[in-house]
């Protein structure tokens, strides 16, 4: 029997915001524990949380963004339950009324776009940190992340395969670092996701028994683990088994899920209205300059880079996953790069570059206009393609202009016949075994006589001219 997966995926993320959700805690990541704490976060009694508006905003934002309605009244709830990072007893969360609702993102899978539905986003609090350290018998707890504003992004059970999970995670993430409310970092946990996942006979309309795989935190662990709990499930339900509803967590090390508790249903949490703070209403009109601001986003402006700058969509969807990225391709034409020379360089070299040094292009050691000014060297024969490569490097490492490069290092283009034709004398007295056979028509032979003749020049003869010299010689 063909079984086919559906996905669902609950992500948590972190919003950019100075200060905590009800508190004015500082936010910034890897302080020494407990520093950024106060009595309202870390549940002393008496104490009353006031909403930060910038979350709300971020949630807003992100909500318009994509294309959910916004709850123009909507409150928070408290969510019940024990756990030692979570001081209070109870987290507050939105339940009945969350702030967005019914949105969607489109991904682009093998060619085909496929809209993913979002149920919706809330708002609620981070809890705080389990550290067990062998230190002796006991553990240790760090509150800066309680009271951190998170958003939670739920969405419709849409997705068909771990691959298109994946895609969504990707597009979700970049939306949210476009927009400035996410750093979007894994590694960091400012993303983290929960994958709900069952599997269903080809054909069937009812979904299966759902599992949920919790946080997990890489996109290649988004993959992983949805591939094993498929197999898992396939093969459970193959052997005449039946999929229990329940909690799984993913072991990166071992490559398996493996069960952690029981699926707790909503009544378990005792969810009810928020008593210590008011419910939200929401000015339209706020809304509307909220939605004014909002950035061009990464889907209309791949298609803008298509029809505008003639990019293949492969080049223009890789430019436009990351804001700095596209903003850095747009400057370097401006400055008059040419936009398939420039995507070419940044596709290769560039990021080359910045990989090895771990950068992105919000630290771009080189200029658009650095690289622009080189281009014009290609395209004025003042430098060869090959030459460009030294360069290139040479630019990106000592922040100069191509053009001070190129005179330093005396890396200027041979176009001068008369010095090319000296060259290609020398190599020919130095093989003349090979030039008779050149003669002799075996034709492989010219590139041996431009190679070696390149080497002479140093990379600098002009390949053109020394393949018209070639030429002239076979015939003389
Ligand atoms: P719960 O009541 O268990 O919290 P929800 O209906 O709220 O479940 O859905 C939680 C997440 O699980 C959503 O992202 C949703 O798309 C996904 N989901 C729901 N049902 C299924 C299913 N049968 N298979 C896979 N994912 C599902
Ligand atoms: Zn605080
Ligand atoms: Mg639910």
């Amino acid at each position: 029997m063909k079984y086919e997966p559906v996905i669902g995926l609950e992500v948590h993320a972190q919003m950019l915001t100075e200060t905590k959700i009800f508190c004015g805690c500082s936010t910034k990541f890897g302080s020494e524990p407990n520093t950024q704490t106060c009595p309202v976060c870390i549940g002393m009694p008496g104490v009353l949380p006031v909403l930060n508006k910038k979350a709300l905003e971020f949630a807003v934002r992100t909500g318009l963004a994509t294309g959910c309605t916004i709850s123009l009244y909507s409150r928070f709830a408290r969510k019940n339950y024990f756990y030692p990072d979570l001081p209070k007893g109870y987290q507050i969360s939105q339940y009945e009324l969350p702030i967005c609702e019914h949105g969607r993102i489109s991904i682009i899978v093998d060619g085909t776009v496929r809209e993913i539905g979002i149920t919706r986003i809330h708002m609620e609090e981070d809890a705080g940190k389990n550290i067990h350290e062998d230190r002796g018998n006991f553990s240790f707890i760090d509150l800066n992340r309680a009271g951190v504003p998170l958003m939670e992004i739920v969405s419709e059970p849409d997705l068909r395969s771990p691959r298109e999970a994946v895609e969504y995670m990707k597009k979700l993430r970049a939306v949210l670092r476009y927009l400035g409310v996410c750093d979007g970092n894994m590694e960091e946990g400012s993303l983290r996701c929960d994958a709900n996942v069952s599997v269903r006979p080809s054909g069937q309309k009812e979904f299966g028994v759902k599992v949920e795989i919790k946080n997990i935190n890489s996109f290649r662990f988004v993959e992983k683990a949805l591939d094993y709990e498929i197999r898992r499930q396939i093969k459970v339900l193959g052997d005449g088994g039946k999929i229990i509803q329940e909690t799984r967590l993913w072991d990166s090390g071992m490559g398996v899920t493996e069960s952690m508790r029981g699926k707790e249903e909503a009544h378990d949490y005792r969810y009810f209205p928020e008593p210590d703070l008011v419910p939200m209403v929401v000015d339209k009109k706020w809304t509307d300059e909220i939605r004014a601001s909002l950035p061009e986003l990464p889907d209309v402006k791949q298609a803008r880079f298509v029809s505008g700058y003639g990019l293949p969509e492969f080049d223009a969807d890789l430019l436009v996953s990351e804001k700095a990225m596209a903003d850095w391709f747009e400057a370097a034409v401006k400055a008059g790069g040419k936009p398939n020379s420039v995507s070419n360089w940044m596709k290769g070299e560039l990021v080359r570059l910045l990989n090895e040094e771990n950068k992105s292009f919000d630290d771009c050691p080189l200029a658009p206009e650095q690289l622009a000014g080189m281009l014009k060297l290609i395209d004025n024969g003042t430098i060869s393609g090959k030459i460009a490569k030294t360069v290139f490097d040479e630019i990106y490492k000592t922040g100069k202009e191509a053009e001070v490069v190129v005179k330093e290092k005396g890396l200027v283009q041979i176009s001068d016949s008369d010095e090319i034709e000296k060259a290609v004398d020398d190599v020919i007295a130095k093989s003349p075994g090979e030039f008779e056979r050149f003669k002799a028509g075996e034709e492989k032979l010219a590139g041996f006589f431009v190679g070696q003749v390149m080497k002479l020049t140093k990379g600098k003869a002009n390949p053109r001219i020394v393949n018209e010299l070639l030429k002239k010689k076979l015939s003389s």
